[in-house]
């Protein structure tokens, strides 16, 4: 029996911590649309739709390998050290991550936000 079902998602990939969302069609580490690349970690996949290459599949976000939790692969909501963790889970346990890893950490605790209503603070 054929199982053609590449072009029906699976469900909605949702990333607990930004909200994104895309549809998925597969998940696990061996994507059908390439022979021969194995991924690291069981991922989200989707098929890349801004191309017509039949290889090109875009990783969308695995499973925090501590707390569970859906994360989508951007920088600001997970990391990748041998395993998938999400932000928070990386940030509670940064010393166990070689320094490299726990400097990135640190420059995306910082806030975004600027403080811009306070202009009186030169010295
Ligand atoms: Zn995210
Ligand atoms: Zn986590």
């Amino acid at each position: 029996m054929a199982c053609e079902a590449e072009h029906s998602p699976l469900g909605m990939f949702e990333c607990q911590l930004c909200a994104l969302t895309a549809p998925y069609s597969y998940v696990g580490q061996r994507p059908p649309y390439t022979q021969s690349i194995v991924l690291l970690e069981e991922s989200y996949v989707m098929k890349d739709p801004f191309t017509s290459d039949k290889d090109r599949f875009l990783i969308l976000g695995s499973r925090c390998s501590l707390c569970g939790r859906l994360v989508c692969v951007g920088p600001e909501c997970s990391l990748f050290y041998c395993r998938r963790f999400c932000l928070p889970c990386a940030q509670e346990n940064a010393a166990a991550f070689p320094p490299e890893v726990q400097q990135d950490l640190e420059k995306k605790k910082s806030p975004r936000k600027r403080p811009s209503s306070q202009h009186g603070s030169r010295t």
